[in-house]
């Protein structure tokens, strides 16, 4: 990583990681894009994303995945499975396993919503509005 991480700023050029390692993620990236079943939840600056996680599917992968220098603590997994992508489900991708779920984010898709550079797609972030 260390060598990718010269090369890039001696050439200059940019590196798109696809990861399921968000402590190698956030020491080597400058805007992170959190994914779940095919749909970007989540994009904003690495930090920004780190330290203020908005989306429930990143506050789940922030607990499952150990810090690369941060204190150690018991690791929690998300429960449950991806949505089948065949049949994907109505509303929210992440609805079954999301413990903020409610009988909105089942019934409606919600829209990436985008707030001074940090996006995320979620109703309980962007409530929709009555008209949508
Ligand atoms: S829209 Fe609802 S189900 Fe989807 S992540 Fe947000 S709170 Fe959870």
């Amino acid at each position: 990583m260390r060598q990718v991480e010269n090369l890039r700023r001696r050439l200059g050029f940019a590196v798109l990681f696809v990861t399921h390692d968000m402590s190698v993620v956030s020491h080597f990236s400058d805007r992170l894009a959190v994914m779940y079943a095919g749909e970007f939840m989540e994009i904003g600056g690495t930090r920004t994303v780190f330290d203020q996680p908005r989306h429930p599917y990143s506050l789940g992968l922030m607990d499952a995945f150990p810090s690369l220098v941060g204190a150690r603590r018991e690791l929690v997994g998300i429960p449950g499975n991806p949505p089948s992508l065949v049949s994907p489900p109505t509303g929210c991708l992440f609805a079954a396993r999301c413990p903020s779920v409610t009988e909105e984010c089942r019934l409606h898709r919600p829209e990436l919503v985008d707030l001074d550079g940090h996006a995320t797609r979620c109703h309980l972030v962007n409530p929709r509005r009555s008209d949508d």
